[in-house]
């Protein structure tokens, strides 16, 4: 039996989105958990589908010490205050649990804050710091993680996520815990490699529901021989920082056996560097091509608003797609979730039924974006509070605030008080919209919707409508990463901030 510490500090960082990432977010509870500590980890994230959950269903025979979980989405930068608090509440607690004999950290990734451009670099220091270079320290990471040399160098084992949408979080915490286990058996590993394919990938090229992407990941290795684990991991491009972009990780026994396993995955990634690839169109086309095939089809199409995608740090009020809906007069359509908190706020206070002259959305920007204003029909009411049940997030007890059925015409806008992606049911059926049997499903989100979605839909559509999670990197005004990276497959190279090439 060995005593571990455990927690996690999550943030997804898009860097070019304005409102910055706070304490108070951090703390609130939204779609996923709010800031928990000590035993409240154990209450709030057992069986949910965070990897966290993964690692407690098989570490049982431990004495685990709880320390702070919590998890702030996708957004702007975390600010001072936020990472300051929060690191010292983790450090401070384990420093209090001391002795341990190792640790274990949920955490995403891809951290950017105001003072540090690789923020779980900065916590494993300080965790290091705190538990000095004897005790093994295993770490889970989001698919979308952009893996530095520094986190690479303060851990024992690093294990990430293979699915994107991703559906595998609570075996990706297993993982952690089967690593877990080798590592306290056979000691801190000697062998770490980090290797660095020479272009970023969009996300909307990483999912793993198709090659190349399904067969990287399907090469992912978790204690075999001397490996701990051999890892991919694909980046996430709106995180300016030197070391954004995809990753092969091996942490292994022999420092041979990790520059083999990991030379052999980046050769595989680079060999395929053209394959990295999704079909997009504008919102027009798009929105002609649902209503051209809505007609006969039996099953929804679906409607990707894959720029304004929450989960990317997209603001989730911009109106392009819904202004190209109206405008072509769709008919039987419903959008979610529009993250309007004054509009659902109007539309509880006129309540069921009740008409209410409102500007929906379109107030976050970016530059053309404009709300839409109209009589709308409020057609249901809902709390924001439900259960998610899904593959991608389900059993996450969840509150989003107020939530409104607004309806103008042949369409239907799920509007939410705080941003939710568009990855789970529930929400749509606490409005009384059941997806499968709608026309359309305009969705905001940019893959996790193919994991709920794409099962009921009769074709699925990716449109470019305006929002602060841009599908091409190349259109990012980057400051920090490193010269020479291709900003997407086959694309530019990056030359420095000033010649960025756009
Ligand atoms: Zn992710």
């Amino acid at each position: 039996m060995a005593r571990i510490a455990i927690g996690g500090f999550q943030h997804e960082t898009n860097c070019f989105v304005e409102p910055k990432t706070d304490f108070a977010y951090f703390a609130a509870h939204r779609d996923r958990p709010p800031l928990v500590y000590g035993a409240d980890v154990m209450t709030w994230l057992t069986g949910t589908t965070f990897a966290m959950a993964g690692f407690l269903k098989d570490m049982g025979r431990h004495e685990l010490v709880p320390l702070l979980w919590t998890s702030g989405g996708a957004g702007g930068l975390v600010t001072r205050d936020a990472f300051e608090r929060i690191s010292a509440s983790l450090v401070g607690r384990l420093s209090e649990a001391m002795p341990v004999d190792a640790v274990y950290l949920d955490l995403h990734g891809a951290m950017v804050t105001e003072d540090f451009e690789d923020g779980e670099g900065e916590v494993l220091r300080r965790i290091r710091a705190a538990v000095g270079p004897a005790v093994p320290i295993v770490i889970s990471l989001d698919y979308h993680a952009n893996v530095t040399p520094e986190i690479v160098a303060l851990t024992d084992a690093l294990i990430a996520y293979r699915t994107y949408p991703h559906v595998d979080r609570v075996e990706t915490g297993e993982y952690a815990a089967r690593a877990m286990q080798a590592v306290l058996e056979r000691g801190r590993p000697l062998g770490r490699a980090l290797r660095k394919p020479p272009f970023l990938i969009p996300l909307n090229g990483q999912c793993t529901l198709v090659e190349p992407s399904k067969g990287i990941t399907a090469g992912s290795k978790v204690v075999e021989g001397d490996l701990v684990n051999l890892s991919y991991l694909a980046g996430f491009p709106p995180s300016d920082l030197h070391w954004c972009g995809p990753s092969v990780i091996a942490h292994a026994w022999t420092q041979e056996a990790a520059d083999r396993a990991a030379d052999q995955m980046l050769a595989a990634i680079e060999a395929q560097e053209a394959r990295f690839a999704e079909k997009m169109v504008s919102p027009e086309d798009g929105v002609a091509r649902a209503i051209a095939v809505a007609r006969t089809a039996t099953r929804p199409v679906v409607i990707a608003d894959t720029q304004d995608n929450p989960g990317c740090g997209g603001t989730s009020d911009s109106t392009g797609l819904l202004k190209a809906l109206i405008a072509a007069g769709a008919q039987g359509a419903v959008l979610g979730f529009l993250c309007d908190a004054d509009a659902a706020k109007a539309a509880h206070a006129a309540g069921e039924g009740a008409e209410v002259r409102l500007a929906l959305g379109g107030r976050s920007g970016p530059e053309g974006v404009t709300p839409l204003e109209a009589a709308w029909r409020v057609a249901k009411l809902g709390s924001g509070k439900f259960r998610t049940d899904g593959v991608v997030v389900g059993g996450r007890d969840v509150d989003v605030g107020l939530m409104a059925l607004l309806v103008l015409g042949g369409v239907s806008v799920a509007v939410t008080s705080k941003r939710l992606q568009a990855y789970d049911q529930a929400p749509f059926r606490h409005l009384g919209i059941e997806p499968a049997r709608q026309k359309i499903l305009a969705l905001k989100s940019t893959c996790h919707y193919r994991g709920e979605f794409e099962p009921i839909a009769e074709e699925v559509i990716v449109v470019l409508a305006p929002g602060y999670y841009l599908a091409d990197p190349v259109a990012y005004p980057f400051r920090r990463l490193r010269q020479g990276v291709r900003l997407r497959p086959q694309g530019p190279e990056f030359k420095g901030a000033t010649a960025n090439p756009r």
